[in-house]
């Protein structure tokens, strides 16, 4: 059994309702979180998870309500009493990943830099597939920025599938294909269309076409969240269909 439980549903608009963007799925053996927008290390305690828990990060793409707390993890890292894991953690991210962690290294220098045999960072791109303990990562390229990338995560016969930010595309259906659950972004509703991302009906579409099992959407603009949402997406899929809230916990 996965555990997937919404840390941040929001977006890069303050919210008191929502927090930016990060998720955490549990396999039996790894804890891994999906982006980390701002305050979602503190976001974490609030269900229990100390940073140090962490195994694996996975970053989508490199903008800032995705990526922001990647400098208050690496920060927290260098106080020891609190990081007191023994194996590294794994942090990746798309092509790019690494100049942008220079460039942070150039801003912060040493307070940020922590040594490999505690934190590994690397980038990951289609086709290269990284297994670690009880799953499998394998990222896919996305339609938001040049090198954004979702991830399907598989793991005790199970498929969970993370889109991060995205627009339609057909090339996006095969690699949904048959998912036990499809974690999908909906950020802004059918007549509020922007590039780059998609409407509730389009993940819908997404869904019913890939035949994924559940369905859960997230990162929703206020826009997004002025209509009905499952209204929308129920207009073309029929599945279990689940509304993202922040600490909001499913299992797979
Ligand atoms: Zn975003
Ligand atoms: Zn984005």
């Amino acid at each position: 059994m996965l555990e997937v439980i919404v840390i941040g549903s929001g977006t890069g608009v303050p919210s008191l309702k929502r927090a930016s963007p990060a998720l955490v799925v549990k396999t039996y053996q790894t804890c891994i979180l999906l982006d980390s927008g701002p305050g979602t290390l503190r976001q974490l305690l609030k269900v229990n998870i100390h940073f140090s828990n962490l195994d694996v990060i996975l970053y989508t793409h490199l903008h800032p309500d995705h990526i922001t707390d990647l400098i208050h993890f690496l920060f927290a890292c260098k106080y020891t009493p609190a990081f007191t894991r023994e194996k590294p953690v794994f942090i990746f991210g798309p092509r790019g990943f690494l100049s942008f962690y220079e460039q942070l290294e150039k801003a912060f220098g040493h307070w940020i830099a922590v040594p490999e045999d505690k934190v590994s960072l690397s980038e990951i791109s289609s086709p290269s597939i990284w297994a670690h303990e009880d799953v499998i990562i394998t990222p896919f390229a996305t339609f938001h920025t040049e090198n954004s990338q979702g991830y399907i995560l598989q793991s005790e016969g199970k498929k969970v599938v993370y889109t991060g930010d995205t627009d339609f595309d057909e090339s996006l259906i095969k690699v949904v294909e048959n998912a036990d659950l499809l974690i999908c972004e909906a950020s802004f509703p059918s007549n509020y269309k922007v590039e780059g991302h998609l409407t509730p009906v389009l993940a819908g579409k997404l869904a019913a076409e890939a035949k994924v099992k559940s369905l859960l959407l997230t990162h929703f603009y206020p826009e997004c969240e002025a209509i009905d949402i499952v209204e929308e997406c129920s207009q073309v899929y029929t599945g279990p269909l689940f509304l993202a809230q922040d600490l909001l916990f499913l299992t797979v």
